[in-house]
């Protein structure tokens, strides 16, 4: 991916308003799901179910939605840039078994953690070490005026 040379990201407010609501539908379980863009900005989330064993405490994402997710940003032409996923109970800090699992070295690895106090804060995992990122909330984009077919594809 073209995103590992990049420090900081933009996150669209969106974004982060469906993360948070997943998690809270999801509590006491983990959530996770994708974070997709266009550009270099994440602006929009695919929801996926945790089918870990314990979801209290970790998460699992199921392979097939994944596959389903995978051949649909193929077709919209999307980049998958990041991961997310909850900590109903603990602070949005990647524990150790997130850190062993993280695959995606170009990924950025978004954690929401519910409480006490709503918190998401993001993260780069290489080589067994996580480093958290900067992120920058920015506006959804603004409707496009290009006619039906954005609407068409969806
Ligand atoms: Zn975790």
């Amino acid at each position: 991916m073209s995103y590992s040379s990049v420090e900081s990201v933009k996150i669209t407010r969106g974004v982060i308003a469906e993360i948070l609501q997943h998690a809270r539908q999801c509590a006491p379980n983990e959530c996770c799901g994708l974070l997709v863009g266009r550009g270099e900005i994440i602006e929009r989330v695919y929801r996926l179910s945790n089918i870990a064993e314990d979801p209290r405490r970790r998460y699992f994402a199921d392979p097939r939605e994944l596959f389903q997710y995978q051949k649909r940003m193929r077709a919209r032409r999307e980049k998958l840039l990041g991961i997310y996923h909850s900590h109903p109970q603990s602070a949005a800090v990647p524990s150790p078994t997130d850190i062993e699992q993280a695959f995606y070295p170009e990924a950025v690895y978004v954690i929401v953690s519910l409480g006490p106090r709503p918190q998401v804060r993001a993260y780069r995992i290489v080589g067994g070490e996580a480093k958290e990122m900067v992120y920058e909330i920015v506006d959804d984009a603004p409707p496009r005026c290009a006619g039906p077919s954005t609407e068409l594809a969806k």
